[in-house]
């Protein structure tokens, strides 16, 4: 285990804080900080026109509410173009990738990280390019781009869930680094940033997983330390529904007319397993107890939110 542990919370600003996000930010950074780590806060708005500054602020603010210290600057990806800029050039330096000009490759960029599951694999039409036919095609519209991948086994053990394998070719395919508007794509962008600051532990939710040994692929590529991961199980309602981001009554917006940001981490931390009762409480006084070993794996419940 590193001497000091980093975690980080990293959330999409494009839309108020969720339920599923406190519990994210909760769990990340309980398990760092009871083991005397450091916490970063970077707001993953390398989609801009997605993620207005407005709702990064709030996002800030909301975190702040509930009670959540970082250590340093908060870290902005749509400020950080140039040093994923410089990653992609060595990937395509050393042949790890092709301009694509699929114009699905568009619509499947635009699928979130949490859409992994579903993603349709990259049949490499444009990788049988000749670079003369990729020219000429570069001049009717920019490509996006690809990295190329090997139909090779990934492993790697999640802090809750145990072994978990993927070949690369076969359930993920080629995937992209850069759309053809010039944004850089998730994968890219959270794997240099979790290294170039340093992470040791990254938590994030389960709806993630898959994206996992992409990521731990490019950090290989590039020469970086893996991080542990922790992917956090789904949150659901009180009657075993899975949580939508388009349920307004669960963000912030709704919640905080109703509740402290104490009775809202309690529900949280009862729901995770770490309080037997729902009751307010503070993230210092979750801090001393906190153990991954007391975290369910199973869908976290939340209680009834009814009045
Ligand atoms: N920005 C992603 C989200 O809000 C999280 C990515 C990560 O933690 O790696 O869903």
């Amino acid at each position: 285990m590193p001497e000091c542990p980093v975690g980080r919370f990293a959330p999409t600003p494009s839309g108020r804080l969720h339920l599923g996000n406190m519990l994210c930010a909760m769990l990340a950074y309980l398990s760092v900080r009871s083991r005397g780590g450091r916490f970063l806060l970077r707001i993953e708005d390398v989609d801009a026109p997605r993620c207005p500054r407005s709702l990064a602020q709030q996002c800030i603010d909301d975190l702040r509410w509930l009670g959540f210290t970082w250590d340093g600057e908060v870290l902005y990806q749509s400020e950080r173009t140039e040093i994923y800029h410089a990653a992609l050039d060595r990937l395509t330096a050393a042949g790890h990738t092709y301009p694509c000009f699929c114009t699905r490759a568009q619509l499947m960029s635009l699928a979130a990280p949490n859409q992994g599951d579903t993603q349709v694999i990259y049949q490499r039409t444009c990788a049988r390019l000749t670079p003369e036919e990729a020219a000429e095609k570069a001049k009717l519209r920019p490509p996006a781009i690809r990295l190329r991948v090997p139909a090779e086994e990934v492993s790697f053990v999640d802090g809750l869930f145990g072994a978990q394998t993927e070949n690369l070719a076969r359930d993920c395919g080629d995937f992209i680094l850069r759309r053809s508007d010039g944004l850089y794509g998730y994968q890219l962008a959270v794997v240099v940033d979790d290294a170039l600051q340093g992470v040791t532990e990254v938590v994030r939710g389960r709806d993630i997983l898959t994206a996992t040994p992409r990521q731990l692929y490019l950090q290989r590529l590039l020469g970086y330390a893996s991080p542990g991961y922790v992917h956090i199980p789904l949150l659901v309602d009180a009657q075993g529904r899975r949580l939508a981001k388009r349920d307004r009554d669960l963000d912030l917006t709704a919640l905080a007319r109703r509740f402290s940001p104490e009775e809202i981490l309690g529900m949280l931390a009862f729901s995770a397993g770490l309080i037997p009762e729902v009751r307010p409480v503070t993230l210092e006084q979750l801090i001393p107890e906190f153990a991954w070993a007391n975290c369910r794996r199973e869908d976290l419940r939340l209680p009834s939110l009814e009045p």
